[in-house]
């Protein structure tokens, strides 16, 4: 490369080369809504439930405003509040544990396991304890299958059978993944997921869904989503939101589920190659025997003594963008730092938040920019 040229930016992820590639579909399904004006409710939403509902093999699929109104609504629906614990992983966006807040029960934060970060039983069992200790009541768990990698289902479902908890598995960033053969959002009481843009499937603008099951649970769903609507329409039978997906995000979400296997099967050739390319000089993602991931995010974790900060300079010097979830877990974190821990605290997801790193993913990155961006972290580390 010439010394003298700053190299091109890569982008962290490229939404606009996908938009290119389905060009005509989206802008002709957008059109088909600006054409019957059926803005809220419209024909589209239960068209993109019922594929949902297919690709993922759940009975149910309630679309919804956004992935944390995905958990909240389910919660809500859980009678979940005040003297409640719900456990969730400390490693992660915060909308997991924030769900929980908003309904007035205790969040309790669990530590993850050092190979996969998704959520570690032992330190669930230690968490249940610890909330028993408080006097606070264990109703259920939401294990988040992290970086787009699936949680480990069987060990938690394990757990609570024994405790009698329901599970909400927060699959936002998972969504497609799968566990032992099966698709996420088929595992535990029902599943969340998030159709931010920047999700492995997202929509241009905020939307999520949730699936289930539970005949009883979809029915009490639908009618959160719409304030708590009864069969008679002015007569609200319990709280609720304005949460619906709209008609827009819909028809757009449609278009791209088609080409979504296509993408998981291109981010995984990338994480591969990334794989390679890196393994003898960083820590790279480890896939559990069942699992396998979309790759919502490639994580990388750096040497002991490195300094991430001035790393990040050096990709950065190269074009090369980073991002870092998690500078905090979510015990770390201002507003949830009074909220119990599982005890022996939770020394993986401190450790992970102060080494891990995020590369560029998306299905549309070139061999090249791989390439550049292999050659750019081992050149940072070698200097
Ligand atoms: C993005 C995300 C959410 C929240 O989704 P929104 O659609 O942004 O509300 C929840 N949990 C996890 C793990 C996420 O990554």
């Amino acid at each position: 490369m010439n010394q003298h040229m700053r190299p091109e930016p890569i982008p962290f992820i490229d939404i606009s080369a996908q938009r290119q590639r389905l060009g005509k579909s989206i802008d002709e399904a957008v059109a088909r809504v600006l054409t019957h004006c059926q803005f809220i409710n419209g024909p589209e939403v239960t068209a993109l439930e019922k594929a949902l509902a297919e690709y993922s093999g759940a009975k149910h699929v309630v679309t919804c405003a956004s992935g944390t109104d995905a958990l909240l609504m389910v919660l809500m629906a859980k009678n979940v509040g005040p003297g409640d614990a719900v456990f969730c992983p400390s490693f992660t966006f915060c909308a997991t544990g924030e769900s929980v807040a908003l309904t007035g029960a205790t969040p309790v934060f669990i530590d993850v396991d050092e190979a996969t970060f998704n959520i570690d039983a032992n330190s669930l069992k230690r968490g249940i304890a610890t909330a028993k200790a408080r006097g606070l009541k264990p109703v259920g768990v939401i294990p988040v299958d992290l970086f787009g990698q699936s949680a480990d289902h069987d060990a938690v479902a394990a757990v609570a059978k024994a405790e009698g908890l329901f599970v909400l598995d927060d699959a936002a960033q998972g969504f497609g993944a799968s566990y032992k053969g099966r698709k996420l959002g088929t595992f535990g009481l029902a599943t969340a997921t998030s159709f931010f843009p920047a999700k492995p499937l997202g929509c241009f603008g905020d939307g999520g869904a949730i699936s289930t099951d539970d005949d009883d649970l979809a029915n009490t769903l639908r009618s959160i989503r719409v304030h708590g609507q009864g069969s008679d329409k002015y007569d609200n039978v319990r709280l609720g939101l304005t949460g619906r997906l709209d008609t827009m995000q819909a028809a757009i979400l449609i278009e791209k589920l088609k080409i979504f296997e296509d993408e998981i099967a291109a981010r995984n050739v990338i994480a591969d190659r990334y794989s390679r390319g890196l393994g003898n000089v960083v820590t790279v993602p480890q896939l559990a025997s069942g699992s396998t991931s979309v790759w919502a995010q490639y994580t990388i974790r750096l040497p002991k003594g490195t300094d991430r900060d001035a790393f990040a300079v050096a990709l950065k010097a190269q074009g090369v963008p980073t991002a870092i979830y998690y500078t905090k877990s979510m015990h770390q974190q201002t507003a949830y730092r009074d909220f119990p821990v599982a005890d022996g605290g939770l020394p993986v997801s401190e450790s992970l938040s102060e080494d891990v790193i995020s590369l560029p993913m998306h299905a549309y990155l070139d061999e090249a920019a791989q390439d550049r961006i292999i050659q750019a972290v081992r050149g940072a580390l070698s200097s």
